[in-house]
């Protein structure tokens, strides 16, 4: 004949798994959160995110980009074409700078590769889209994401200085 398990009874009886259930769960309802409301809250990012790309400017406006086409040709995906030819002035500047979104692996090699810190891979990472072809970037898309993003490019930029 099997015996009572008389403290196991009581603690059925005074429903002691139930609170101490319950008082778990009052501890975490009253400590800081640490889940995020996003997208209306966003975590840290690293200075040295790889996000989306962007073709940056000088502060007089004028194209960083000086058609070297190291990016391209450092570019593992080969995703980024890039098409020059000299201006009036006798400066090299792009006509044509794409990049297939679809293709890149944002390694950030075309970042290091770049001489004038031109193409970079900034901050964003919020740029899904509903078709392949939204992810076909042009240069005046890159430019755009560049005057958009330059203030928090420029800071990155500079914050990872030290350490490059
Ligand atoms: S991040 Fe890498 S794969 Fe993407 S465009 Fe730059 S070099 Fe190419
Ligand atoms: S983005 Fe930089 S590496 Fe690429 S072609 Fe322009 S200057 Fe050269």
């Amino acid at each position: 004949m099997s015996q009572i398990d008389y403290s196991r009874a009581a603690g059925y009886f005074l429903l002691t798994d139930y609170l101490k259930g319950f008082m778990l769960g009052m501890r975490y309802f009253f400590k800081p959160k640490v889940t995020l409301n996003y997208p209306h809250e966003k975590g840290p990012l690293s200075p040295r995110f790889r996000g989306e790309h962007a073709l940056r400017r000088y502060p007089n406006g004028e194209e960083r980009c000086i058609a070297c086409k190291l990016c391209e040709a450092i570019c593992p995906a080969q995703a980024i074409t890039i098409d020059a030819e000299p201006r009036e002035d006798g400066s090299r500047r792009t006509t044509r700078y794409d990049i297939d979104m679809t293709k890149c692996i944002y390694c950030g090699f075309c970042q290091e590769a770049c001489p004038v810190d031109a193409i970079v891979e900034g901050p964003n990472f919020e740029f899904s889209t509903e078709t392949r072809e939204e992810l076909y970037y042009d240069k005046a898309k890159l430019l755009e994401n560049g005057e958009r993003w330059e203030a928090e490019i420029a800071r990155n930029l500079e914050m990872d200085a030290p350490y490059r």
